[in-house]
């Protein structure tokens, strides 16, 4: 695959995202394109290796090292290089219906096992395949394909992320009649209302999509929250299947004295006001405004990485991110090999923008918040602090310990509470009755999807805990498959 020596002629290169300081003046996507020549040298790194372990989604350690979705990764490249596009496209809409997303927004734990990567730096394989479905949506190529005839089975999709919207496009392409339910009042879940527009714009690549399935007959129904203004047992009884892919909404909270002070916040909070704001053209009482605030962001993931940005657009006097854990080494270590996913020091594009401003990274690593404390009008003002260090207690157990005399305060007017999520909401598990498990998460085994009532299946963070769009893709296509065997007694979906 790729040219047998490609990978000795070309080194890695990536387009160059817009300047930190001109793209938090707007909420355009950051990332650039590069140009299609430039990209089939890329496509010629791939290195025929033989044993590609990059297209694998397996598990090592608990974090995913290849592709999730499987995505045939050396056949892309190959065709890339060749510059056999329309093929590439094919290919990669076998294995993900929504590459568009995944091109934009995946970690790409396909890089972190590419096999060039035990010695050299890995192919650029997202950005091969972004590019790819970029130039199909571009050349005319992707146009709704509608199943040719329909079974009259319906099936109810619950909840428009990635997962839901996997799911239904694949049980819609083999001719169900499937109807997904959203209580927001827009489509995509976090694609929408949670990943900011910088990252994944929303008209351009969310929506598009999505108007692609509805023109493939996919019904979409916005605002109904199922379990509140639906009864959820309802759906048992007007579909013939039902596919939960609810999400795992739930925030972690901070419980300390003073977090019933105003001006603090969770992420999702903000994040989701923000998007509306953008959307809808005006702000509203969910717009949470960082303009001339001393930001902190509690929680050093994605969705922290998602309020610094954020902020940083705001025009936010400062910002600081904290951050439980100890900051990664810069080279993969010892214990954390290849395939493994790297677990490295990476500058985001949130922290990179807030360098740019504040001279630098505003990440504070292993620092605990004890109490926020407020003004006498009781709005937020300071957090007071300390610092851990890792390691076992008396007892012997693993975790943070305070380190006496690094004591701190920080001065804040807007705190945001990043520090993820602790599974789907309780609404489902008391109106539908499906089993959860102790971390709340439907129970549903891996492979079957299947709940505890006949005919009811889970998808996504719902099922698996707060995870990736790719693994939210891949769940959402393998429960289609397992609720189309339901439905007919056999499946040809993959
Ligand atoms: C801020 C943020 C940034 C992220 N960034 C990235 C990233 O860069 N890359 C990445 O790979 N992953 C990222 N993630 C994780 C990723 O977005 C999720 O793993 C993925 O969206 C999960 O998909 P899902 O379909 O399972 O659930 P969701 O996307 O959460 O969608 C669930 C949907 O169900 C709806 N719903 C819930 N209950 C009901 C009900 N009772 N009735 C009707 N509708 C209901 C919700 O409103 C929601 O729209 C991020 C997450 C967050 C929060
Ligand atoms: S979906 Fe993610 S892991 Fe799979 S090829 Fe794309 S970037 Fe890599």
């Amino acid at each position: 695959m790729g040219k047998p020596t490609g990978f000795m002629e070309h080194t890695r290169e990536l387009p160059g995202d817009r300047s930190p300081t001109a793209r938090i003046g707007d909420w355009q996507e950051f990332h650039e394109h590069m140009p299609e020549e430039k990209l089939q040298e890329q496509g010629a790194r791939c290195m025929d290796c033989g044993v590609p372990f990059c297209h694998t989604g397996q598990l090592i350690g608990g974090m995913a090292a290849g592709c999730p979705v499987n995505n045939l990764i050396p056949e892309w490249n190959d065709l890339v290089y060749q510059g056999q596009w329309r093929e590439a496209l094919d290919r990669l809409h076998k294995t993900n219906n929504f590459p568009e997303f995944t091109g934009r927004v995946c970690p790409a734990p396909c890089e972190g096992s590419c096999v060039l990567g035990i010695n050299e730096p890995p192919v650029t394989i997202k950005n091969i395949e972004v590019t790819i479905i970029d130039k199909a949506f571009e050349e005319g190529w992707v146009v709704p394909q509608p199943p040719l005839k329909r079974t009259g089975k319906k099936v109810a999709v619950v909840g428009s992320g990635p997962a839901g919207l996997a799911c239904a496009a694949q049980l819609n392409s083999v001719g169900h009649l499937v109807t997904v339910f959203e209580r927001a009042d827009r489509i995509g879940g976090l694609l929408m209302y949670g990943i900011p527009n910088m990252k994944l714009d929303k008209a351009k690549v969310v929506q598009r999509r999505v108007d692609l399935l509805a023109a493939e007959g996919v019904k979409f129904k916005t605002g109904v929250e199922i379990g509140k203004n639906y009864p959820a047992k309802a759906l048992l009884t007007e579909f013939d299947a039902v596919a939960l892919c609810t999400g795992a909404t739930k925030g972690r909270d901070l419980p300390i004295p003073g977090r019933e002070l105003m001006g603090i916040h969770f992420a999702m909070d903000f994040l989701r006001g923000n998007t509306r704001t953008l959307l809808d053209g005006k702000t509203g009482d969910h717009f949470i405004n960082g303009k001339g605030k001393h930001v902190i962001v509690i929680g050093g993931g994605d969705t922290g990485t998602d309020c610094v940005g954020t902020s940083m657009r705001h025009g936010c006097k400062s910002l600081v991110q904290f951050e439980i854990m100890d900051r990664p080494p810069d080279a993969r270590a010892g214990n954390n090999p290849w395939p493994q996913w790297p677990k490295i020091y990476r500058l985001d594009y949130g922290q990179e923008e807030a360098k740019a401003i504040f001279g630098e990274d505003p990440r504070v690593y292993c620092i605990l918040t004890k109490k926020f404390v407020g003004d006498d009008a009781g709005n937020v003002k300071e957090l007071h602090t300390v610092h851990v260090k890792w390691g076992k207690d008396a007892q012997g157990r693993f975790g943070p310990q305070e380190i006496p005399g690094t004591e701190k305060v920080y001065k804040a007017d807007l705190v945001l509470l990043a520090m993820g999520f602790m599974g789907p909401e309780d609404t489902l598990v008391k109106e539908l009755g499906v089993a959860a498990d102790e971390r709340s998460t439907y129970k549903a085994e891996y492979g079957r999807f299947a709940t505890s009532i006949p005919g009811v299946f889970a998808a996504g963070d719902c099922r698996r805990g707060q995870s990736l769009v790719v693994w939210a893709i891949n769940e959402g296509r393998a429960a289609a498959r397992e609720c189309d065997r339901f439905l007919m007694g056999s499946t040809t979906l993959p």
